[in-house]
């Protein structure tokens, strides 16, 4: 084991110096002495985030009551909140909601997209995905034949190969949860059209951390969350994607009033708004939209082109600094392929992330042998990068994660 790192902390200090994203630090609200690198699982508190709450909560709660549906323009939040949402994703206006959560959003595009393509029988998502995106293909089509693209395998290789006549829709996310790998958007759609199926975009572990180009893409559905890279607060709604090609014969499933074409009208039966607003089901979690809102303040200051330059670098220095350690990267070391994540393999990673913790360092530990860190270039140095390899170093070094306290507990698993 080094003794040091390869580059010393006043090379990172000289990249902060030059960093254009280094003002955003202050705009949010960090405890002191955490190294947080766990803003890809739930992002940090934007600074004037809990008073655009509270003045939501006393003036238009308190003191508009009902009339804040109207005059505080609550009606509207789902479609506005997903037209700021749009730039970061590549979307023209009109085509992006907020409402309901990552999973709610997989079930309504995923079983839209098979109601598209009804003559064709079997779908396609990825082994390795976030459970919940495997799930969802099962409630979604619980008849339809699944096919899986392996485990971390090449995707468009094996796409190539389980394509055909039958499959309706693919399921994919952007960026790998638990590897950080990037697809490459583009020509992974292009394929999957090519068969005549339909692509659904994971975009959880890409927005706020990369710019996105859906409709350059020919992308046809997407949903992501909103409280990872986004800090749309804890349990921030997602949002829903529907290229506006589709939205004249998109029949979601979830058939609730707010996505009614007159939703005051009260009529019996159910007509479809016209556009993106038939993804919408019922109200909207207002208090949790205020704290989105809030943050899109932020993001409409950001740099996209920036943003992933900082992000890459940020990656690129930690793989630098910690490839002595002789721990195996699950995260492609080319640039181009890596979303905004490093994640380090070692046998005994849960105890060795729980000294991590411990130090300060807060990053996260996924099954079996995992040491995921995510890199949020709006409030992480380079410093801070360095900082966060120097723990690593000295926590294998010395060894103190084999001390019993950092045990797992018997069926803990996170
Ligand atoms: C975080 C994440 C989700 C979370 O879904 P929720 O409905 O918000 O719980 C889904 N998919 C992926 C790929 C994720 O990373």
């Amino acid at each position: 084991m080094p003794s040091e790192l390869p580059l010393p902390r006043s090379a990172a200090e000289a990249l902060d110096a030059a960093d254009p994203l280094r003002g955003f630090r202050d705009r949010f609200t960090l405890p002191e002495g955490v190294l947080y690198l766990d803003g890809n699982s739930l992002g940090a508190l934007p600074a004037h985030t809990p008073a655009h709450i509270s003045r939501m909560v006393e003036q238009e709660w308190g003191g508009g009551l009902i009339r804040s549906w109207n005059e505080a323009g609550w009606y509207d939040l789902p479609r506005g909140l997903g037209d700021r949402i749009a730039p970061l994703v590549g979307a023209a206006a009109g085509q992006t909601v907020v409402c309901d959560s990552t999973s709610v959003n997989l079930f309504k595009v995923l079983t839209t997209a098979l109601r598209l393509r009804p003559e064709r029988r079997a779908i396609v998502s990825e082994l390795g995905s976030f459970p919940t995106d495997l799930y969802l293909t099962e409630g979604a089509a619980p008849a339809h034949e699944r096919r899986l693209i392996s485990r971390d395998g090449d995707t468009l290789r094996e796409l190539d190969e389980l394509l055909d006549q039958d499959v309706a829709v693919v399921l994919l996310s952007h960026v790998d949860y638990r590897t950080g790998r990037l697809q490459d958007m583009a020509a992974v759609t292009e394929l999957i059209h090519r068969h005549g199926a339909l692509v659904v975009w994971d975009l959880c572990h890409s927005v706020g951390a990369l710019p996105v180009r859906l409709d350059a893409c020919d992308a046809d559905f997407a949903v992501g969350c909103t409280y990872k890279y986004l800090n749309g607060g804890p349990g921030s709604p997602a949002f829903l994607y529907a290229a506006e090609r589709h939205h004249d014969r998109a029949e979601q499933p979830l058939t609730g009033w707010f996505g009614h074409a007159d939703p005051f009208a009260f009529e019996p039966g159910y007509r479809p708004a016209p556009g993106i607003g038939r993804f919408l089901t019922g109200t909207p979690p207002l208090l949790s939209l205020a704290g989105l809102a809030a943050a899109l303040d932020l993001w409409q200051d950001v740099d996209l082109g920036a943003l992933r330059a900082k992000s890459l670098a940020l990656t690129s220095l930690f793989l630098q600094l910690t490839e002595p350690l002789g721990l195996p990267s699950l995260t492609p070391a080319e640039p181009s392929e890596r979303g905004s994540q490093v994640s380090l393999r070692h046998p005994q990673a849960y105890p060795v992330m729980q000294a991590l913790i411990e130090r300060g360092l807060i990053g996260d530990f996924r099954a079996p042998d995992v040491l995921r860190f995510g890199f949020t270039p709006l409030y992480l140095s380079h410093a801070q990068v360095w900082d966060a390899a120097e723990a690593l170093r000295d926590v294998l070094a010395t060894g103190v994660w084999r001390e019993p306290r950092f045990a797992a507990a018997a069926g803990a698993v996170t």
